[in-house]
């Protein structure tokens, strides 16, 4: 089997299902042999994922999932390889918390509202960390009959002009560029073909990611076609990014998401790990070529 790298997933630290230890295991078992845990603005679950890593016998890249607020969007910045005990770092994420706990509130106040009373309760009960994010939401709305499934929550009551929504209020890019680097991280925009930008405004963010440190691109995400790998790793190389691959794995729920099932980065691209450091990852990481 092929040597394979996941550097997007998530455990119950955030929004994911699995505890860290367990999606580790899991990963292994689907022949993962480097993975990155990458929780929405928490580290909160490296400490475990790192322990079951050395028990299991696969690399584990410390990492997260910064939400940033760039022109009126909501864009994921993953820092990769990052050191979870920075002091910076972890003041950043603990500001994105207190906004989280706030907005989770509010979020529950909007639903009241709407005539829907103990979301915030409910939300938390699925919640198995510190933060509730929407995805908790849905999984209440779910369970209280009023929408089918995740996607259709997020269609009917989370998203812009809908009861539950609560206009995001993130780091800056660079704050979140500033505390990934400050942790010894590299700075990646995660499933870019997601945010349905203009290719000008893509553009835009990516020559501002760019001059402002930043290293990477996810060309290759679980949410991305295949003419999205392609069309991404043109921009990667245009603005002389590396690129990242990862499932963005919240667990076994979604089927259609596996761990480390992945295609191979598209040609031309300057793969991601290249850029970690060789003292730390060059004995595990020796096999540099896919
Ligand atoms: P939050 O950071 O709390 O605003 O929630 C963002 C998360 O919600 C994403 O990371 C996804 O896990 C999930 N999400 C966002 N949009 C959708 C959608 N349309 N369907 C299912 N899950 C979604
Ligand atoms: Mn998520
Ligand atoms: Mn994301
Ligand atoms: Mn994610």
């Amino acid at each position: 089997m092929p040597l394979s790298r996941d550097f997007h997933t998530h455990s119950t630290a955030s929004d994911g299902t699995l505890p860290p230890g367990e999606l580790v295991c899991r990963a292994r078992e689907a022949g993962v042999e480097s993975l990155a845990l990458t929780d929405h603005d928490t580290v909160a679950g490296l400490a475990e994922a790192a322990e079951a890593a050395a028990g299991a016998g696969l690399e584990l890249i410390p990492g997260v999932e910064i939400s940033v607020s760039w022109q009126g969007c909501t864009v994921h910045v993953v820092g990769l390889n990052v050191d979870p005990g920075d002091p910076i770092l972890r003041k950043g994420l603990a500001g994105l918390l207190e906004y989280r706990a706030w907005r989770a509130e509010e979020i529950g106040r909007r639903l009241e509202r709407d005539g829907i009373p103990g979301g915030y309760e409910g939300a938390r009960a699925f919640a198995k960390g510190e933060l509730v994010g929407r995805t908790h939401f849905a999984h209440f709305l779910v369970q209280q009959g009023h929408a089918r499934d995740v996607r259709e929550v997020f269609k009917r009551f989370l998203v812009k002009g809908r009861p539950g929504h609560v206009p995001g209020d993130w780091a800056s890019l660079e704050e979140a560029l500033g505390w990934i680097h400050g942790a010894g991280g590299v700075a990646v925009v995660a499933h870019p073909a997601r945010y349905r930008m203009t290719r000008s405004k893509l553009r835009r963010l990516l020559g501002e990611f760019r001059e402002l440190g930043g290293e990477a691109l996810e060309v290759v995400s679980g949410s991305h076609s295949k003419d999205d790998c392609y069309l991404m790793a043109r921009h990667a190389r245009d603005f002389g990014l590396a690129a990242s691959a990862g499932s963005d794995y919240h667990g076994p729920e979604n089927p259609w998401i596996q761990l480390g099932r992945l295609p191979e980065l598209p040609p031309g691209c300057r793969p991601v790990w290249t850029l970690f450091e060789t003292e730390t990852h060059g004995a595990v990481l020796s096999d540099t070529s896919g």
